[in-house]
C-alpha cells in the first residue's frame, strides 16, 4: 500500500578550527576544518508542519555537524616541520581501509558462530571425533584469515603512514625553511 509522504532534507555546513602544538617541535599551528552533513527524513504526517519538521531536521543537521567537525581531521602536517600530529593519526587510522576491518570481523564471527554449531553437533547429535577436529580446523581457518587481514590492514596503514618518513629523517630535507633572501 502507498503512503504518502513527503521527503525533506537539510544541508548544513560549517567549519571548525582546530589548534594543535607540534609534538615534534613545539609549534602553535591551526587549521579551518571544514564539513557537510545532509539530513533526510520521511514524513508520514501531515500534521507537522512544514516549518515543525524543518526544524526538527535543523536540529539534527546541526548535531551531526557538531559531532562530525569534532571527531574527524584532516591531515595537515605542522608547518614547520612537517610532522602529522596524533589524533589526526589516530582518526586516519581507525577509518582507513575501514572494508578490511569489516571482513576481519566479520570471518572471526562467521568462523566462530559456524565452527559452535559444528562442535554441538559433534557433542550432541552425531557423536563424532571427525567432525570435532573438522569444528577445531574450521574455527581456526576463519578466526586466522581475519586475524590475517587485520594484520594485513595495519601494515598498509603503517607502510602509508604520513610520519614515515619523517621517522627516517627523509622530511628534514623537505621541510626546511627557504633560505632568507
Ligand atoms: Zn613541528
Amino acid at each position: 500500500m502507498f503512503i504518502p509522504h513527503v521527503e525533506r532534507s537539510v544541508t548544513l555546513s560549517g567549519e571548525l578550527e582546530k589548534a594543535f602544538v607540534c609534538e615534534t617541535c613545539n609549534t602553535d599551528y591551526s587549521y579551518t576544518q571544514e564539513r557537510m552533513v545532509v539530513v533526510k527524513e520521511n514524513f508520514y504526517s501531515f500534521s507537522l508542519s512544514e516549518r515543525s519538521a524543518f526544524a526538527k531536521l535543523r536540529a539534527r543537521a546541526e548535531l551531526k555537524l557538531a559531532a562530525k567537525l569534532g571527531r574527524e581531521f584532516d591531515i595537515v602536517p605542522c608547518p614547520v616541520c612537517g610532522w602529522v600530529q596524533k589524533p589526526m593519526i589516530d582518526y586516519r587510522n581507525a577509518r582507513g581501509h575501514f572494508g578490511w576491518k569489516v571482513l576481519a570481523l566479520l570471518s572471526q564471527l562467521f568462523g566462530i558462530v559456524t565452527g559452535g554449531i559444528f562442535i554441538a553437533l559433534a557433542v550432541e547429535d552425531w557423536p563424532s571425533p571427525n567432525l570435532l577436529v573438522f569444528a577445531g580446523c574450521w574455527i581456526g581457518v576463519f578466526v586466522g584469515g581475519g586475524l590475517a587481514v587485520a594484520y594485513l590492514r595495519r601494515l598498509i596503514l603503517r607502510r602509508t603512514d604520513p610520519n614515515r618518513g619523517f621517522e627516517r629523517g627523509l622530511r628534514d630535507e623537505s621541510h626546511e625553511l627557504p633560505p632568507p633572501s
